[in-house]
Formats: C-alpha cells, structure tokens, sequence
C-alpha cells in the first residue's frame, strides 16, 4: 500500500487487465493529431507520460467518418491504410509499459465544416454553420463506422477506446430533447433518444472484442437549457452498463455553456458531486473529472467514494511525471496545471499546436533534447525573479553553470505575487512554489533583497548576464495624474492601499480585468465550491433539465467602471477561452464596461470622460491605473559598453504583449539554445 496516496495507487482490476493505478489522462487535443509528420510528436509526448507512470491514457478525439471531423481534414480513422501510423503512437506507450486508449469522437453540429451534420437541423450559437439533418440510413451508417474504427484501433494496437458522449457533441445531440427534435426511432421518447448511444456502444463492443476496455464518457451534467435529467443521466448509465462498457467517464457542460468549467477560478474538484450521484449504482468503475490537479485531491476524491478514478489532462500535460513524484512522495516537485488556459486551449481555438504556460516544453518532446553539459561551468548573473528569471535560472543551473539569481523584493515570483492575490487565481502560488524548489534541487545561488546595478554584476566578475528585470507601469498623460485618489495597480494589489467605494479602472487588459474582479470580490463565507455553485447558477439537486438553477446574486462591495479608449467589446483581447468568463463575472456584478473613452482630466470631482462625443464626470472615490507597461532594462547598456554578454527576456525584452507564458518561454529557451554559455 502506498504509504501517502494509498488509493490513487491501488490497481484496478478490469477483469481481463489491470491498471496500475487510478489516473486517467482525460483526452486532449493537442493539433499534432493533425500534422504530417504528427504521430511520431504524438507518439514522443505520450511516451514520455507513459514514463511518468500514469495508469491509463486517452488520445485526443479522433472521428469515425468524414461528417465527424472537427475541422476540415481533422484527425480520422476509418480506413485500414490509417492504421500503421497510429502503431508509432501504441508501439512507443507499450515499450514503456504504458496503456493507452483511442477516443473516438464525432463532432455532430460542432464541426467545424461544411459538411456537418446533427440529429436536427439546429445551429449552436458558438458554430458558424447550421448542420444537416441526419437521414435514417446516414444514423445507421455512423453507427457503424463508430464500430469500424473501433475494430480499426484494436488492429493498431490500443488498449481501449474511449467513445465521446459529452460536451455537446453528436452523442450527446441526440441525447438531449435541446438538439433532438427528431420524430421517428431516433428522437422523441427518451427511450428512443438513447437509441444512438446505445446502438454506438453495442456496435463497438461487437466489433472490438470482449478483452478491449471501452470507456464511455457520459454527460453527466449537461449546464445547458433542455438538457438531460438526472433520471435519464441514470437510466442511460444503466443502459450502457448492459451494453457492454468497461467503464464510464463523466462529463461536464456541453461546449456551449455559459458556465466555466475547468478554468482557474473553478475550485479544485468541483465536480465530483455529480460522478458521486451514481456510485453504488453500477458495477463497473466511475471516472470523474474537471479541476483535479494535485495528488491531494485525487486522493481526497478516491477516499471520500467520489469516484473509483480521476481523469486528469492538462495537470499531465504541466508535468508529464506528475504521478512518478507522487509515487516517490515528492509532491512539492510537481509543476502544477493553474489551469490558465493559455497554452492549451487557447491555442487549439486558435489551431496552434497545444503546450503548457508553466512547462513550455509539452507537445515538443519529439523535436527537442537537452543540451549537453557545457564543456566549462559559466559564472552566470540572472537579475529578477519573475517568472522569466525563475525559468532562465532554474534551467540554466540544471545544465550545470553556476547561477546567481537576485530580487530586488523579500520573495520570488515578479508579478505572480500580485496574480496569485486576485479572487479565484490562487493556482498562481503552485507555480511559485514548483520554482522554489526547483531553485534548491538545482543549487541556484538565490539573493532576495538585493537589487543590483550594473557596477556590482561586473566587480563579482560575471561571465554572462540575464536581465529579467521585467516592467514599470506606465502612467498615462492625463490632466490631474498626480491627484491622490489615482492610485497604480501595484499600490492595490501587492501594497493593501485602501481603495473607496466608488472606482474607475482606467485599462481593460488583463490586469484591469484582475484589479476590477478584486475590488468586486464578494468574499463568500461559504466552501468555495458552494460559492461557485450559487455564482453560477448550478443545481446540486439536479431539479431541472441540464443541472441549472438560477444564479444567486453576490453582494458587490464596490461600484466599479472598467474604461478603455478603443472601440469594440471592453475584454475582447482576453483568453478565447477564458475572456467571456471573465465578462460575465463583471457583468454579473454590476461592473460597468465603457470602451471609446477619451480621459479629459482627474480632480477632486472625479474623472472627467468624454463617451463617444458625451462629457461627464464620474464621481469616484478612487482612480485605479492599468495602462499597461514599459520595459526596464536600463543595465543593459553598461553591462554591454564593458564588453559582458547580456540577455534580455519576459518584460525586459518587450513589454507589448508580455505574458507568463512568453517569459517562462524565453527563459527556457536561453538556456535550451545549446552553447550560448558554454564558449570559453
Ligand atoms: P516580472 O514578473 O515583472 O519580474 C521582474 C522581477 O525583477 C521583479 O520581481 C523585480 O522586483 C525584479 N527586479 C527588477 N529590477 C531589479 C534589479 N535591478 N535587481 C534585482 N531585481 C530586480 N500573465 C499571464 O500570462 N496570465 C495571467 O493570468 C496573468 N495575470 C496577471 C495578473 C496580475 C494582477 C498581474 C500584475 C500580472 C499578471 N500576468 C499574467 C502577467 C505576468 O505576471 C507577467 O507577464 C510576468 O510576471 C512577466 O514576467 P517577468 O519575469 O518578465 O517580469
Ligand atoms: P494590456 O493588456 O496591454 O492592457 C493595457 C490597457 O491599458 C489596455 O486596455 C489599453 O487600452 C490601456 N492603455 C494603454 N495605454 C494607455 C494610455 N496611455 N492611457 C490610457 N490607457 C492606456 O496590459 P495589462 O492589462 O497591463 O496586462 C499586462 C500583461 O499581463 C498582458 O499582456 C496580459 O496578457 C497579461 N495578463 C493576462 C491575464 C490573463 O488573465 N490572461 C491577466 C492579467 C494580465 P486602450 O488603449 O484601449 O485604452
Ligand atoms: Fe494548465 Fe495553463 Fe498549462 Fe494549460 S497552459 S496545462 S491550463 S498550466
């Protein structure tokens, strides 16, 4: 029995195999699936996850036929000559003693094609295209191509597959009366609406084998209008226990929801309560989901009988040996998913390849090594410990060199410390905590307090220099800048000054956003995941269709306007998969969004604005800036004039469009790009 985690490491036994433990990597998509070359990135990337120990993977969705693409030419297996290059992919898992299943998804009315279809001829309003409705044969056809390309991944080697009913996609269409409104065999009644999904299960079960795990992922909660029950999400539970499934998986909201679900102001293992509902209902095991991202709470989820499982994606993704690090009882090591969106998600919205804020070397295991040790150990100066200097540090010192890292303030972190403050970004701790300790695994040369000048970084005679000096603020030129009502973000945020009942947020990037979710911040006396509920407008007595209630309203603290001077929607250049969240949070409490303001001058009475041609004076007590920011990088000069070699990353580089993301980037890559310090 594993002494700390004795039920996330307990093998489950499925009667003809056995996992080694209770994880499951939820599937993914990562945009491999569909490159030339992409099976063998895939095949890198699941390798090394298998390495990491993890019970049983699930490959991103993968569609049966043509209609269910989820963009043109997307990932498919329907034809044997498809098969030889997913063997890359099973052959690579299976030498690592790793198990890992397909997911047959088909998108229905959310593909991204033309030649879409659905149960019924209804648009999602997050398509831009309406589907075609389903004639009885093409139901009949799908049917089997789901069983084909179960046969068709057996041949390639799987352990499993994983047949995608949730989320909103095609399954899940005809399930819920919202998207099928059919009148034969297939819509109607409930028992006729579960005809595909049981049809689908029975097929794949007939074509693939009885030795072959099928998982299939229920939705178990829909959030949208016109969904499921409960009584049907049990009655079809039971169903596909009966038609033969190995195992079900849960799933959370359909795509269309306007409810977040797995972003970073979602409590840890908010979910659970809805796998929980049918256990001891079923005798094959139940895997839950959605915003589990610490062996803690995985071991929590398993000992309170919430799950016999926990799928975890982007946590694995973070740290692809998450699970070893549990193994071995060093938790404290894992680099932990804060659950941002940005790297992942976002990325596959924008069809960019997937990787991860916090490990920018995910989904780029096929292509990249580590450098050697370089042939001599460079005395190397990194100044400030944000999340570039963290990185750059941290990595550099892995490679061998001797690397000092100084902090002008009492702690590390740079602007995370101000991020982690912000209501419902707590995850942002976990990624200062994993560089704490990679900083002691490593034997960075850590100096707090110390803010450094030019002179000193060439008296201790160092060899290199990397400026992580990150950003100012800057302060906009506006009449009356000086008045004490106008405070900066930092002054907020990292120095506790007490801010009035009435306020303008002058900027609406991502820090106006943060700044104007403090300052409305209800502070819930209730668990966190009541409080998320109510937020939200989620039923945990499942009373209506599709687990909604009405939201229960917050008690703002503050009135708060969130000003831009562009045109368009204030926000729109936030996360695609987070920003319209974020909106909502505001919206919901009162938070007023002007863009197209012109800043006329600030003075006792308030700020003066003019709005689209309209002068008024909004009578705040505070004036709260988040214009944006310079870089500081005023050593660079002299540190160059005497001849040391100097590199800029994160804000010191560039402040425009400076993320988390691209400063632990650029750190990262300094010090990947092989023999930048290691010439003498
Ligand atoms: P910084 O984080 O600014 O770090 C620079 C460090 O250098 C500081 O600690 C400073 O004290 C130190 N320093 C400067 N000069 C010296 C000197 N001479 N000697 C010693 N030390 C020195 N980004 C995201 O991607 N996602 C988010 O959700 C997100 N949320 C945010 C929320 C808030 C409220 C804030 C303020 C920022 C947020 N960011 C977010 C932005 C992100 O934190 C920054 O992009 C990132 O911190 C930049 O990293 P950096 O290392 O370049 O600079
Ligand atoms: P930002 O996104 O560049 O936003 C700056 C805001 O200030 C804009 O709304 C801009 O809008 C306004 N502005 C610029 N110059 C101005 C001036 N001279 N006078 C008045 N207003 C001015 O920067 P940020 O909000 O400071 O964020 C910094 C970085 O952190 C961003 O890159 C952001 O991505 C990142 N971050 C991300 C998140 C997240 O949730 N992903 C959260 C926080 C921060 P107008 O020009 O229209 O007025
Ligand atoms: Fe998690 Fe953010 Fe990395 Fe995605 S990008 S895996 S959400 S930390």
């Amino acid at each position: 029995m594993h002494p700390t985690y004795p039920n996330l490491f307990r093998p489950l036994d499925l009667g003809f195999t056995t996992l080694k433990n209770r994880v499951l990597m939820g599937s993914m998509h990562t945009g491999l699936e569909e490159h030339k070359d992409g099976m063998k990135a895939l095949a890198a990337y699941f390798a090394e996850r298998a390495r990491g120990g993890i019970g049983l993977m699930v490959t991103g969705g993968i569609s049966p036929n043509r209609q269910g693409w989820l963009i043109p030419f997307g990932a498919k297996l329907s034809a044997r000559s498809e098969v030889a290059h997913h063997r890359t992919v099973t052959s690579a898992v299976h030498a690592e003693d790793g198990k890992i299943c397909m997911q047959i998804l088909h998108a229905g009315r959310y593909a991204a094609h033309p030649l879409l279809v659905a149960p019924s001829a209804i648009r999602a309003h997050i398509s831009p295209f309406k589907p075609w409705e389903m004639s009885g044969r093409l139901v009949k056809a799908t049917i089997d191509d789901f069983g084909t390309c179960a046969a068709l991944a057996r041949d390639a080697g799987y352990d499993g597959v994983e047949i995608m009913g949730s989320e909103g996609y095609l399954i899940n269409q005809f399930i819920a009366p919202r998207t099928n409104k059919r009148t034969d065999d297939w819509g109607g009644s409930f028992e006729n609406r579960m005809r595909f999904p049981l049809e689908v299960m029975r097929r794949v079960r007939e074509k693939a084998g009885k030795d072959f795990i099928v998982i299939f992922r229920v939705s178990m909660l829909d959030l949208v209008e016109e969904g499921s029950s409960w009584e049907e999400v049990e009655q079809l539970a039971l169903a596909l226990e009966a038609a033969g499934a190995t195992m079900l998986n849960t799933g959370i909201g359909w795509h269309e929801a306007r409810i977040p679900t797995i972003a970073t102001m979602v409590p840890r293992g908010a979910y659970a309560w809805v796998t929980q509902r049918l256990m001891g209902k079923l005798r094959i095991p139940l895997i839950t989901t959605n915003r589990i991202n610490t062996p803690e709470k995985a071991e929590e989820i398993l000992r309170e009988g919430y799950a016999d499982m926990v799928s975890m994606a982007r946590p694995l993704l973070a740290d692809p040996y998450f699970m070893k690090k549990a193994e071995e009882s060093r938790a404290e090591y894992i680099n932990t998913c804060i659950a941002c969106n940005q790297a992942c998600l976002d990325h596959i919205f924008q069809r960019k390849d997937a990787s991860c804020l916090v490990n920018p070397r995910a989904c780029k295991e096929g292509t990249l090594s580590v450098p050697p040790p370089p042939a001599t150990s460079q005395k190397i100066a990194v100044v400030g410990a944000g999340p570039a200097g963290l990185s750059a540090s941290t990595e550099l010192a892995a490679l061998g060199h001797e690397v000092h890292l100084f902090e002008a303030s009492n702690e590390i972190g740079g602007q995370f410390n101000m991020a982690k403050r912000i209501p419902g970004k707590e995850e942002f701790y976990e990624t200062l905590r994993y560089f704490g300790k990679m900083i002691e695994k490593n034997g960075v040369h850590l100096h707090l307090n110390t803010r450094v000048d030019a002179d000193f970084l060439i008296q201790q005679g160092f060899q290199e220099v990397v400026l992580a000096t990150g950003v100012s603020p800057r302060v906009p030129q506006i009449e009356g800048i000086e008045h004490p009502k106008v405070l900066s973000y930092i002054d907020v945020l990292l120095h506790n000054k007490p801010v009035g009942k009435k306020v303008a947020v002058i900027g609406a990037g991502g820090i106006g956003f943060d700044v104007s979710v403090f300052l409305t911040d209800p502070g819930h006396e209730q668990a966190p995941v009541e409080a998320y509920r109510e937020e939200w407008g989620i039923d945990a007595q499942y009373r209506q269709r599709g687990g909604l209630m009405p939201a229960v309203k917050e008690q703002v603290p503050r009135e708060v306007w969130l000003l831009q001077r562009s045109k368009g929607k204030v926000g729109d250049r936030l996360g695609k998969t987070t920003g319209w969240a974020h909106r909502l949070t505001l919206k919901n409490r009162g938070v007023r969004m002007w863009s197209e303001v012109q800043y006329d001058k600030i003075d006792d009475a308030g700020l003066h604005i003019t709005v689209k041609g309209q002068a008024q004076v909004l009578e705040v007590d505070n004036i709260v800036v988040c214009a944006g920011q310079h870089s500081l990088r005023a050593l660079q000069e002299p540190l160059q004039a005497v001849g040391i070699p100097v590199h800029l990353i994160g804000g010191a580089k560039e402040a425009g469009e400076l993320d988390a993301k691209r400063a632990i980037e650029e750190g990262w890559a300094l010090a990947m790009r092989a023999g930048v310090f290691a010439k003498n």
